[in-house]
């Protein structure tokens, strides 16, 4: 690498020749690029341009980052770093939709540790008591600080709402909570400021490395113990935090590293994870600040009920029947579908159903399956035209006229009970109001209640009648009944 090296002094002096005029206008492009993937990102139309540009803005940050910089010392480690991302990021791309809530908190494990681990390594390259560490202003100790906290909590806190997803045997899903736990956690939060405090006002004295240290416990200690009071049920909001987190930590670490594309693309990261785990609250009726603070403490009510009440179930046949005789249905999608992976079978049923001039739209409720867009992304993946699918402000006004709705695998979104039942935990979540439908009919495979844990009066109404099975069979089998009769 010397004559590398050689060449790049000889071609911009201390700092080589990207590093002076390629790099900064070059991170410039980036920022725009990644602002204008959140926008895009924003409609199902433009979302794969939105992909490619983040896609992109990545790239070139990432080869700008590298060509800028003023020696080659490093290039096996770099090599190595890249080799040992790829090995453990490839097969982390490779899951199923339904289990990305959980390979997100992963990723935002690791992005917290890269930050904690960068905030530490500046330290201690800085520390020199004898001369005073004259590196280590406070400015940078603040960014240090503040990265290090986020960045280890996001950490410990990521990897146990992943664990939590993952439904992991040894970890419980219901909260975990004891008398006084508010407490403790704030003390240890308020214990690791102090300590903040402290180190950056005294960053060369000989006990700041070890005050450096106990704040770095405790934020790996404050991670686990901000998610573990909180159930199950709601790490997707958590997860969603947790990106703000890492997004703000991201952009301590931008200050600490003077580079400003860290700072904008982690202010965006953190801004976006804020914002929608405002809406997701918004959209489950849940108080955001609750969420924010770790404080739910509160053991999720499983109030399913035992009683055996009559319900009224009909065959895929008996279904296409009805739906032949309609003139405009709705499909409600929901986690079920995504279970069964039953999109491009629905995709078929728009066909048959279309092609007998009925009119078909989609109603997707904002938190509908396990993520939010989840199913935008599975209807988009089968083709089904964007101007078919309605969010559910505008569908509910239309749902008087609708003939026949046709649930697939959803239960918790088109529950009643949230309108009415004050008792029920899902009192108060906006719903897809489809009990106000002529005909409704559920595909599902038992009576089990859905993510809420609760029973659903929908399905023991007089206007709805039960299509028992899973998804992707029943819907095809419905197809099936809709095409023989064409022919
Ligand atoms: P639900 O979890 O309420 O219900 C899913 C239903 O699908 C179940 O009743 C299940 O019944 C059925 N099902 C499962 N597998 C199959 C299959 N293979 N074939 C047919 N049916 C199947 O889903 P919803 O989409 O209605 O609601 C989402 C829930 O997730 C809400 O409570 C929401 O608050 C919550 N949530 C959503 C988040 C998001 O961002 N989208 C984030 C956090 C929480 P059965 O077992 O009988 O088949």
């Amino acid at each position: 690498m010397t004559l590398f090296n050689t060449l790049l002094a000889s071609a911009g002096g201390e700092q080589n020749f990207f590093a002076h005029y390629i790099k900064e206008p070059v991170y410039l492009i980036s920022a725009a690029l990644f602002i204008f993937s959140l926008m895009w990102l924003g409609s199902p139309r433009t979302a794969r341009k939105g992909v490619y540009a983040g896609v992109a803005a990545m790239l070139l940050a990432v080869i700008a980052t590298w060509a800028a910089l003023d020696t080659f010392d490093y290039f096996t480690w770099i090599i190595l770093a890249l080799v040992a991302g790829f090995i453990v990021g490839y097969p982390l791309s490779r899951v199923a939709l339904t289990a990305v809530p959980q390979r997100t908190a992963l990723s935002h494990a690791f992005g917290g540790l890269a930050a904690g681990l960068v905030g530490t390594a500046k330290f201690w390259y800085w520390f020199e008591p004898e001369t005073g560490s004259p590196n280590l202003t406070a400015f940078r100790m603040i960014a240090i600080i503040l990265e290090i906290i986020l960045g280890y909590l996001t950490f410990t806190g990521s990897l146990i709402a992943a664990g939590k997803l993952m439904e992991l045997k040894w970890l419980p899903q219901r909260p975990w909570v004891y008398k006084g736990q508010q407490v403790v956690n704030l003390g240890a939060f308020g214990l690791a400021l102090l300590l903040g405090v402290l180190v950056i006002m005294f960053p060369d004295k000989g006990w700041s490395p070890w005050a450096f240290g106990i704040i770095i416990l405790l934020a790996l200690n404050f991670g686990w113990m901000l998610v573990m009071p909180i159930g199950g049920a709601d790490m997707p909001t958590v997860i969603s935090i947790l990106n703000s987190y890492a997004g703000l930590s991201a952009v301590a670490m931008g200050f600490v590293l003077d580079n400003k594309l860290l700072i904008v693309a982690g202010a965006l990261d953190g801004s976006s994870g804020f914002i929608l785990s405002v809406l997701m609250c918004k959209a489950m009726n849940r108080s955001f600040t609750n969420v924010l603070f770790g404080a739910f403490g509160q053991v999720q009510t499983t109030v399913a009920t035992t009683t055996q009440k009559a319900v009224r179930s009909a065959s895929p046949e008996d279904a296409s029947q009805l739906m032949e005789m309609a003139s405009s249905v709705v499909i409600v999608p929901g986690y079920g579908m995504a279970v069964a992976q039953a999109q491009h079978k629905v995709r078929e049923l728009y066909d048959a159903l279309t092609k007998r001039g009925i009119e078909v739209r989609f109603a997707i409720h904002p938190v509908a399956g396990r993520m939010p867009g989840h199913m935008n992304v599975l209807l988009a993946e089968a083709d089904i035209p964007y101007d078919k699918l309605w969010e559910m402000d505008d569908i509910n006004s239309e749902f008087p006229t609708v003939d026949v709705v046709l649930v697939i695998g959803a239960n918790d979104v088109v529950n009643p009970a949230a309108r009415h039942d004050k008792t029920s935990p899902i009192y108060g979540m906006p719903i897809l109001e489809v009990d106000k439908a002529r005909t409704v009919m559920a595909i599902k495979r038992s009576m089990n209640p859905g993510f809420a844990g609760i029973d659903n009066e929908l399905y023991y109404m007089d206007k709805t009648i039960m299509v028992f099975g899973d998804a992707k069979g029943v819907v095809g089998d419905i197809v099936k009944a809709l095409t023989s009769k064409l022919h």
